[in-house]
């Protein structure tokens, strides 16, 4: 199955060995560290239009519009709104990011699992800094991480254009050849295998961004496509990360699984 590639017969210890270095992880925070199932970007999705509505003056489908177009080519919605209508990312950011957090479930295995992780580990994120906070809160993933780069930090330069990730590098002195990414848009790992970095394609059966390119919107398990910078796809996190465990390091209660 082209989908799940570290399930391939020999991949166990390949998949291992692919690791083997790797001492900065960098995970993107929605819909890879919580399953997109969960829906809760797609309450920030519709937060984005409703913005747009109101700030803009604009019907609903235009606001989804120009929402889709200044994402493609801007890399967030915000960064067009910056641009073309000179709207405060403050306001902005409040605003989509007020959202019921309660459909996301507290994840040890998942915590355990990266807490194992030999090395430093971050969150790189185009939202806000509060709001990863409060979803790491709801994942049982506090204290996992050395650092949370989030849009403000990049100084609004989003992924997946180069400056975020040299501003990443700056911030957090990784070396790209010994760190490895986790990404649910596949678009923001061409950069990332660029520089040198490992990458991983976090998938999901989420079909809600329908009117996205399909790089640029949460990857389904059937979009792996040919894309040379994408290392390896998995559609469960946890279980990725626990092939990639040093021997012994996941409790046997999670093998059981
Ligand atoms: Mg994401």
């Amino acid at each position: 199955m082209p989908d799940i590639r570290h399930q391939d017969a020999h991949a166990g210890v390949a998949l291992k060995a692919a690791f083997e270095g790797i001492d900065h992880w960098i995970f993107d925070l929605d819909n890879t560290l919580y399953p997109a199932e969960c829906n809760l970007f797609r309450q920030i999705d519709a937060r984005m239009a409703s913005f747009i509505e109101a700030r803009l003056g604009l019907g609903a489908p235009e606001s989804r519009r120009l929402q889709k177009d200044y994402y493609v080519r801007y890399g967030t919605t915000l960064n067009g709104l910056m641009h073309e209508h000179d709207v405060p990312p403050e306001d902005f950011l409040s605003f989509v990011h007020d959202i019921d957090l309660s459909v996301v479930a507290r994840n040890d295995r998942l915590a355990a699992l990266i807490g194992d992780l030999p090395g430093r580990k971050f969150v790189f994120t185009n939202g806000t800094l509060a709001h990863a906070e409060n979803v790491i809160d709801r994942l049982g993933l506090d204290g996992a991480f050395d650092d949370i780069v989030d849009i403000v930090a990049s100084g609004y330069a989003p992924k997946p254009h180069g400056t975020a990730y040299r501003r990443f590098i700056d911030r957090v002195g990784a070396l790209p050849e010994k760190s490895a990414m986790f990404e649910d848009i596949a678009i923001n790992l061409q950069e990332p295998s660029f520089l040198g970095m490992r990458t991983v394609l976090v998938a999901s059966e989420a079909d809600w961004m329908a009117d996205e390119p399909s790089d640029r919107r949460p990857a389904r398990k059937s979009h792996v496509g040919e894309l040379d910078y994408i290392h390896h796809v998995t559609d469960d996190l946890a279980a990725f990360l626990g092939g990639i465990a040093p021997a012994g390091a996941e409790e046997p209660e999670w093998r059981q699984t």
